[in-house]
């Protein structure tokens, strides 16, 4: 059996020739390791950008992606619960945890949420039980994701290393900019509380200073009871929540319901790169959404 060390020496040789192949689980871990490796990369990302990330059956064609990647990131923690599944079915030892073929960039991130353990009997189910898994939804989170991409790639290639350190610096840059414009779009509306779906939005909300007031999704993951609807509908009505924050794939007609009861807007923002065409990059997802959102807000005021 080779060793880790040959195996990252065959990896650095195929990837003199072209790219490095990659496989990542979502399509925001895709952009992120196209804008640190660029042309040296060429990135798959096995669940679509408009699925819920947490349930996605795999395909025959996926997992053959999966045996020809030389690297695999994903968010971690459990996010991904098919990918258990499909790791079992490739039964490939380059992607056990601690081989330098495998990145879980949950490792750098200040998780929310890690203080309310909720994990379930029923394992493979995601209910966030070691915290929330959405934290790419925090744009300075790109920060430590992008470190870990970068010292993944250059294990892979390290001949490579001056080329990823410039992408990278070039991301953050425009990163840093982007960020000051968003928190300046955002501003008017710090402290305005909001209703969401499914408990994607923590870090979002917590960098643009929105505050969550309640989910319609009590157990992440699991479709909330008549009786839970009705109270939140009720608190709701009583606070005052005008927003309600949707996914493209949050049940409509649950949501058709909370908003026409609860007398807020739904909007729907998008979780991930790609769930419309113009959240094209990680850059872009933030643009439409931020636009999106103090459009709403304006009017909620
Ligand atoms: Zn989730």
């Amino acid at each position: 059996m080779l060793s880790a060390l040959a195996l990252a020496l065959l990896a650095a040789a195929a990837v003199r020739g072209g790219q490095l192949p990659v496989v990542t689980t979502s399509t925001d871990l895709k952009a992120l390791v196209e804008a640190v490796g660029r042309e040296r990369v060429g990135v798959e990302s096995l669940a679509p950008p408009l699925h819920d990330p947490h349930a996605l059956e795999v395909k025959p064609g996926q997992l053959a992606k999966l045996k020809a990647a030389q690297l695999l990131v994903r968010i971690g923690l459990d996010h991904e619960p098919w990918l258990t599944r499909a790791l079992r079915t490739v039964s490939d030892p380059r992607f056990a945890r601690e081989s330098p073929n495998y990145l879980d960039t949950s490792k750098g991130i200040q998780l929310l949420q890690a203080e309310t353990p909720r994990v379930r009997a029923d394992k493979g189910t995601h209910v966030h039980g070691f915290g929330n898994t959405h934290y790419w939804l925090d744009p300075e989170n790109g920060r430590p994701i992008t470190a870990a991409i970068l010292e993944a790639l250059v294990r892979l290639a390290p001949g490579e290393r001056p080329y990823f350190e410039a992408n990278r610096k070039r991301f953050l840059d425009q990163l840093e900019k982007n960020v000051k414009t968003w928190l300046q779009t955002m501003s008017p509306y710090k402290g305005m509380r909001v209703v969401t779906v499914h408990e994607t939005w923590p870090y979002f909300a917590q960098r643009f200073g929105l505050i969550i007031v309640g989910v319609v999704e009590p157990t992440p993951g699991v479709p909330a009871s008549p009786s839970y609807l009705a109270s939140l509908i009720q608190k709701m009505r009583d606070s005052g929540i005008r927003l309600l924050l949707t996914e493209p794939y949050s049940d409509a007609s649950v949501v058709r319901q909370v908003a026409t009861q609860s007398g807020a807007t739904a909007v729907t923002l998008v979780p991930s790169v790609g769930g419309e065409p113009e959240a094209s990059d990680y850059f872009r997802l933030f643009d439409l959404n931020i636009k999106r959102l103090s459009q709403a807000l304006a009017v909620a005021r």
